[in-house]
């Protein structure tokens, strides 16, 4: 008995860090759908010259629609 549990628990813990890496990587990955560009707010032929575009899986550039833009003021106007 004392063996099977000795062979049987780093199997169990090794199986449970895989799944628990597995959640927390799909949890927070770029993107919302299958590719990327999917809600890019640069997913247009004028605003994306990227020949991955719209089928992107990895892009730098890439920013979600739903983050906030960077409002920038003029100084002196
Ligand atoms: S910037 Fe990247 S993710 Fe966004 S539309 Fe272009 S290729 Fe797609």
């Amino acid at each position: 008995m004392e063996g099977e549990l000795s062979y049987w628990l780093p199997i169990g813990l090794v199986a449970a860090a895989a799944s628990a890496l597995t959640l927390y990587s799909a949890w927070h990955r770029k993107g919302r759908g299958r590719f990327l560009c999917d809600d890019c707010r640069f997913n247009s032929p004028t605003d994306c010259l990227k020949v991955e575009r719209p089928m992107a899986v990895s892009c730098t550039s890439y920013r979600p629609i739903s983050e906030p833009k960077v409002e920038t003021k003029k100084i002196g106007s």
